[in-house]
């Protein structure tokens, strides 16, 4: 196994309790890849940013319970949003069957209008009765694709529809601009997650360090004779006769196995690839049309609590999601205090925000983004306004995840290749979701599904999807 992200350890974990001696080699000193927290250089322990799952999500809640870690999730019934105006609205399942379960709350949504929800009804229908695969606009169903705001407007949405409902959800969902979406993946959110059963948009959220998620993966994988090596970058592959004989360590050091799950992201792939393998096969040829796309994540620690919410998404504003990490964690402990710094240790609230396809503000100077996000936090929270902001940390990922776009499905790959004993696996890997940690999960599943079936024992791990409930169960056998 090459890579230590949620890919690389869910096949990992999968592949080792089949009975498989796994070894899994990751670069860097921790587990986790993008979905994981490290000490900022200031002792401070953060997330890479804020993750979130949803009740939808259910290989990546597979994954949580086979290494114990379920109980480090709090999973939400309510999603809270605020407008510039300080009108709130709240996201909740009634006591209704689905597909009526958000109607009660979707009714009293303070921040739109009734035109709007109208507009939001007839397309939340369109995708209700084909049970989330529409056969139109033209091109919807075509290899390109079309994009979600094109969707959209084929649905006529108002234009506060789509700024305060569609985009508010997706780009956040999906991390890219409507018309960068391919209306596919937009349209999968809502059937998935809102429509098809009354506990897919519940929504989970970590209630530790995101790091400590995956203290369990290491302990499965030696307790079944495998072993995790961090600090050990694999630097080329070694391919003859159409099979890979090595892996390429630093030193001349190769390693040598009955099969090699490459769980890395697609851009290092590539490179690793001698560059007659990577020219031969399309599966390889087109990685470089998988774009990526950035998440910023700002974090503030004020000098007094500033809201009790455990989460608040922002209407209208740069700043999408605010999530409360001093409620989310619970009391410092004298351990993380005692490593936190003296700015920190005044400090009695934390919160995190995130800002999805923040496009915009990679070139922009830290302290600028820090400026424009107080500005708003102290706008949409009335107690943030005499807090004093001790400490700001701005953490820019410029390739946080693949970008949707429309047909981007034509050019991920399928977890087995045509060279022998390489398997791949990853968020950008053909999984038919998006770059989250669902997708990430369910890659490392197929891939260890791939590599059982090869060697002539096949076995299942995926898991199914959640399935409709409610009402929707009698119309759609999902
Ligand atoms: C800022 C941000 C916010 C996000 N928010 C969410 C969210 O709220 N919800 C959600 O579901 N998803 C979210 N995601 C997406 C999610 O983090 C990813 O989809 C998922 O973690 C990808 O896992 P992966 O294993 O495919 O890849 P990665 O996590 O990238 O793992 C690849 C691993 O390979 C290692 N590696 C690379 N090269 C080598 C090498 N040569 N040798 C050995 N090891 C190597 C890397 O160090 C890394 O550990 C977010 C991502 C980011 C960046």
């Amino acid at each position: 196994m090459i890579g230590g992200g949620l890919a690389g350890l869910a096949a990992g974990v999968a592949l080792a309790e089949s009975g498989w001696r796994v070894r899994l080699f990751e670069q860097r000193p921790f587990l986790g890849g993008r979905a994981t927290s490290y000490v900022l250089p200031d002792g401070e322990h953060v997330d890479n940013c804020q993750h979130v799952t949803l009740g939808c999500c259910t290989n990546l809640d597979d994954f949580y319970r086979r290494v114990g870690s379920s109980s480090k999730v709090k999973f939400f019934d309510r999603l809270l949003f605020l407008d510039p105006q300080g009108r709130k609205g709240e996201m909740e399942a009634g006591i209704l069957p689905a597909p009526f379960h958000m109607t009660g709350s979707f009714a009293k949504f303070a921040p739109l209008s009734l035109a709007d929800k109208i507009s939001i009804g007839r397309a939340m229908l369109t995708i209700l009765r084909t049970s989330g695969h529409p056969s139109g606009p033209a091109g919807l169903n075509s290899p390109e694709g079309i994009s979600m705001l094109a969707w959209l407007q084929s649905q006529r949405q108002t234009q506060r529809a789509i700024d305060r409902f569609w985009r508010v959800v997706l780009v956040s969902a999906l991390d890219e601009e409507l018309d960068s979406t391919d209306a596919r993946f937009g349209i999968d959110v809502f059937w998935k997650a809102f429509l098809c059963n009354n506990r897919g948009y519940r929504m989970g959220v970590p209630i530790v360090p995101l790091a400590e998620l995956y203290d369990g993966c290491r302990a499965f994988i030696e307790k079944q004779g495998g072993e995790v090596a961090l600090r050990s970058p694999v630097r080329g592959i070694k391919i003859e006769k159409n099979s890979v004989a090595a892996v390429q360590f630093d030193n001349n050091r190769e390693e040598s196995a009955a099969a090699y799950i490459f769980a890395v992201p697609h851009d290092t792939f590539a490179e690793l690839l001698p560059p007659e393998i990577a020219q031969s096969d399309a599966a390889f040829r087109n990685l470089d049309k998988i774009k990526d796309a950035p998440i910023t994540g700002v974090h503030f620690w004020f000098d007094r609590e500033v809201t009790q919410e455990p989460f608040i998404t922002l209407l209208d504003t740069t700043v999408q999601w605010v999530f409360n990490k001093t409620a989310l964690f619970g009391p410092p402990t004298a351990a993380s205090t005692q490593n936190g710094d003296s700015k920190t240790s005044v400090a009695k609230q934390y919160l995190q925000l995130v800002i999805s396809a923040s496009y915009d503000l990679l070139q922009k100077p830290r302290q600028e983004i820090i400026d424009l996000c107080l500005k708003e936090i102290r706008q949409a929270l009335p107690a943030a306004r005499e807090a004093n902001l001790v400490k700001a940390t701005v953490i820019k990922e410029a390739a946080a995840t693949f970008s949707p776009q429309p047909g981007v499905d034509r050019w991920r790959p399928t977890q087995q290749t045509s060279v022998k004993r390489l398997f791949l696996a990853g968020d950008w890997t053909a999984t038919g979701w998006p770059a989250t940690m669902e997708g990430a999960v369910r890659s490392g599943y197929l891939s260890a599904e791939a590599v059982t079936r090869v060697a002539g024992e096949p076995k299942q791990f995926l898991q199914p999807d959640l399935g409709a409930n409610g009402l929707v169960s009698l119309w759609t056998k999902k």
